[in-house]
């Protein structure tokens, strides 16, 4: 069993509704919605934060805000509008330590976010 919760669900050890996965990315949903549609994409390989990306990285990142774009398509968020974003570190209220981008969409968003 992997110790990280995120590695766990892209090994398929822990359950998740996984709406998109491949060698490189996996996406499912968050076991706690903050909008209608809330999908989180993580690359399979664990990086604790966005802080310790590192070049070899940059493929599996940039594929999965591709595949992210994707997954707006098939919720039918993308011409309504969405949020990407991935919190790092105490003051953005990163709680799970491997990288992760949230979709977020549905309905209005405030901006700046709390
Ligand atoms: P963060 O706060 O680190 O930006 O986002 C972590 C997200 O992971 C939260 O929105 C939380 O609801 C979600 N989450 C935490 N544990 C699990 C889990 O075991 N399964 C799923 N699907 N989502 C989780
Ligand atoms: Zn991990």
């Amino acid at each position: 069993m992997a110790e990280c919760i995120f590695c766990g669900v892209a090994a398929g050890e822990v359950s998740a509704e996984k709406v998109y996965e491949d060698d490189a990315v996996v996406a499912f949903r968050d076991i706690n919605p903050g909008a209608p549609t809330h999908v989180l994409l993580i690359p399979r390989k664990h990086v604790p934060s966005l802080n310790k990306l590192v070049a070899e990285d940059d493929e599996a990142v940039g594929h999965l805000v591709r595949v992210a774009t994707q997954i707006a398509e098939q919720e039918h968020i993308a011409e309504s509008g969405y949020r990407l974003v991935a919190n790092c570190g105490s003051h953005a209220g990163q709680s799970v330590d491997h990288v992760h981008f949230h979709l977020l969409g549905g309905r209005a968003m405030g901006w700046p976010p709390g």
